[in-house]
């Protein structure tokens, strides 16, 4: 058997040699035993799949997600001499019936579809009749809700194999494999004994490095322009950004194209399309693009955000090289993007899964902070042993440049402990910086020795230097919705002097930073309203720097706004609310997609659990506002916002339970009496207690507005 399985790598694929765990796999097949081969992506897994398929007897079944990439992958096996075809729902339905019609005459030795199909009870009776040798599922993780990319029909694929008339042997890919989503593999696809191959994570030809740009998008920029006529990938968390991006570039002159969930499903092929043949250069994306993207040839991935953990971030920054050859995956970071990151997280329904939702952020914050090896903390992440101190491929290996913080760390180290460890990162960094907010006056740590002792640093650099302790080793962060800093007892060494602490050079910001300008934008707009109505200088009611402060934090309750510079006790009472009001707006419009946990439909489009959604969820159950927004930790504010937005979309939604009882008609008078046109005049003509909310839900009620 040994012999026949070389002589056909060499005869139909051109190879001599197999890559590490391929042979495993094909000789467990060929053995009739199922696998679940998780090698990295590039590592060869179609190879494991598409030999047996030539030697074994029957059909074997292909089902992927990526229907894209069907055509392809059918051609070229076309092309290697080896009959194959594909069906999914780019094809008419006469093309359907002839190709089921050669495949049940056993024409083909490989047919790949898309999980969607296996839901037609008629397509399954097909299969019955078809002579299947094996059952392959490819990006295997899909059947996993702990996974990323989540389908319910890869549920369907269990249900089939058990229907078919004889069991085929099962083999099962996948790229990510955490312990929870391997676990899932094997039960709900009903392994039997696999055999299990796992190869090393490592992507020799990748270099990985982490940037902290004053401006991501000038930073892209010269970045492409230095590689010119090279393929690369930028993923950005969210449609907006994508967007922002993809134009800028655009007008710069970049050949770039963009896609997100956000477009038409055919746009979104078409365009996928043409980057995969080098149409275009440069690719703008948020995650929605490119699981098992097959294009060998990407140079680069830029993430534009940092993403919600390591396994998503090692995916991602993995589609570039697959080619083997030398690529580069940048991560550019900057503290909005945990801000966001723990947004998305707070939104997810309360599950036990959530608390480690958390702690793989914190891990992902830690990558960004290291300086150590990046290569060393991504495989030690996944469990690997005895990895070397030094890859000599990551910009921390080709970083020389370390610097003592020593007296830095030691400034943080004992606030941390007069703060007594009960304080976040940005109160802690509030108070190095000797801010004059309300929480820090009430605490009474502005008595504190240590504070306003880094007044001469920026606070984005104080919570630098406080990450890098916490990677570091020296500070504990506890990892839930509201963590806090504790020193460990590696701080003692610090604090006495006994031990010294290395990090990377860290670069002044500068103020404007346009990275957050489309917030930046809006806050102003609001600011200037305020004014406006308030007949004073823009500039009385908040400076740009606490603007940019809130564009940095992404403040969404009272507490943390008034951890913000600038950001008094009065000012809050005036227009606190309100902008954390338009800060929430911003979160919502710039959604993150698809949502862990996402739902998809049919071809590729993901469909969110938007937040205002789980929120109507709960009030079907008929659960009061108060109590839904207890539960779901967001403020009561928002919780209505949710309502009257889902009452906008058509969900029956019964205003009067927005309207503060006993109101109505004392509001629907003064509309009467003073029109609706701006809310802020009725509000202050009616008594205190009246919210916005009541009277935006009678001008709807009444259809006034
Ligand atoms: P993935 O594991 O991501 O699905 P692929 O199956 O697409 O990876 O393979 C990645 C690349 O490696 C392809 O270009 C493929 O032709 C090549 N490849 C696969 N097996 C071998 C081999 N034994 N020797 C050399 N190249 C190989
Ligand atoms: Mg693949
Ligand atoms: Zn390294």
């Amino acid at each position: 058997m040994k012999a026949l399985i070389y002589k056909t790598l060499q005869e139909y694929f051109g190879y001599t040699d197999f890559k590490e765990g391929q042979e495993n796999i094909i000789s467990s097949i060929m053995g009739n035993g199922d696998v679940l081969g998780i090698m990295p992506t590039g590592g060869g897994k179609s190879l494991c799949y598409q030999l047996p398929a030539l030697l074994l007897p029957g059909v074997t079944l292909v089902i992927s997600p990526l229907i894209a990439l069907m055509k392809d992958q059918v051609d070229s096996l076309t092309d290697l001499g080896i009959p194959s075809t594909f069906i999914n729902s780019t094809l008419k339905q006469n093309e359907v019936e002839r190709r089921i019609t050669h495949a049940s005459n056993n024409e083909f030795k490989l047919l790949y579809i898309a999980p969607e199909r296996l839901e037609s009870q008629e397509f399954r009776d097909f299969l019955k009749s078809v002579p299947i040798s094996l059952v392959t599922v490819d990006e295997a993780h899909c059947i996993s809700q702990w996974g990323h990319d989540f389908r319910p029909s890869y549920l369907s694929i269990a249900p089939l194999i058990n229907q078919l008339p004889q069991r085929p042997i099962v083999a099962a890919f996948t790229a990510t494999a955490t312990k929870k989503v391997v676990q899932d593999i094997v039960h709900l696809l009903s392994l039997k004994e696999p055999e299990i191959v796992i190869t090393g994570y490592n992507r020799e030809n990748l270099h990985f490095s982490v940037e902290k740009p004053d401006n991501k998008h000038t930073f892209i920029l010269e970045y492409i322009e230095n590689h010119k006529d090279q393929t690369g990938i930028i993923y950005c968390t969210t449609k907006k950004e994508v967007d922002r991006l993809h134009e800028f570039l655009n007008l710069k002159g970049i050949s770039i194209c963009k896609y997100h969930a956000g477009m038409e499903s055919a746009e979104r092929n078409r365009i996928q399309e043409n980057f995969i043949y080098d149409k275009y250069e440069v690719m703008v994306a948020t995650n929605a693009f490119g699981m098992g993207i097959d294009k060998s040839n990407i140079r680069f991935v830029i993430h534009h955000n940092m993403p919600k953990n390591i396994e998503a971030y090692y995916q991602e920054a993995g589609r570039a090289g697959r080619d083997g050859l030398h690529a580069e995956c940048i991560l550019l970071y900057a503290p909005m993007d945990v801000r966001i990151q723990r947004f998305m997280i707070e939104k997810l329904p309360e599950t036990a899964e959530k608390a480690g939702e958390y702690e793989k952020l914190q891990e992902m914050i830690s990558y960004c902070h290291t300086p150590r090896c990046l290569r060393k903390y991504i495989l030690e992440y996944f469990g690997e042993k005895n990895v070397p101190a030094a890859c000599d491929n990551c910009k921390n290996c080709g970083n020389s440049h370390l610097v003592d913080i020593t007296i830095e760390a030691q400034k943080v180290l004992s606030c941390v402990k007069r703060m007594g460890g009960n304080f976040g990162i940005l109160f802690t960094a509030a108070v190095l910086k000797g801010s004059r907010t309300k929480r820090i006056k009430e605490t009474g740590f502005d008595k504190l020795s240590t504070y306003g002792i880094m007044s001469n640093l920026a606070t984005v650099q104080i919570t630098d230097i406080i990450q890098h302790l916490i990677t570091e080793g020296y500070l504990h962060i506890t990892k839930d919705k509201y963590p806090v800093l504790r020193l460990l007892n590696r701080a003692t060494a610090v604090l006495k002097g006994n031990e010294k602490v290395f990090g990377i050079a860290f670069q002044t910001p500068k103020e404007a930073e346009e990275t957050y300008s489309s917030l930046f934008e809006s806050l102003r707009a609001l600011r200037r309203d305020i004014a406006a109505n308030e007949n004073l200088p823009p500039y009385i009611v908040f400076h740009d720097s606490t603007l940019l402060e809130m564009c940095r934090h992404l403040p969404a309750d009272r507490q943390s706004m008034l951890e913000i510079e600038g950001m008094g006790r009065r000012k809050f009472e005036k227009y606190g609310e309100t902008f954390i009001q338009a800060i929430g707006r911003y979160i919502a419009e710039n959604n993150i997609e698809p949502a862990p946990g996402a739902i998809f439909k049919s071809d590729n489009t993901p469909v969110k659990a938007a937040s205002h959604l789980i929120t109507f969820e709960m009030y079907k159950l008929g659960k009061s506002i108060e109590n839904i927004a207890a539960e779901r930790e967001i403020i009561l504010s928002t919780a209505k916002d949710h309502l009257l937005r889902c009452w906008q979309e058509g969900y029956r939604i019964n205003l009067d339970d927005l309207i503060k009882s006993g109101y109505e008609n004392v509001i629907l008078d003064k509309i009467k009496e003073i029109g609706c046109e701006r809310l802020k005049p009725i509000k202050e003509a009616l008594p205190d207690e009246i919210d916005y909310f009541s009277i935006r839900a009678v001008i709807k009620k009444y259809n006034l507005g």
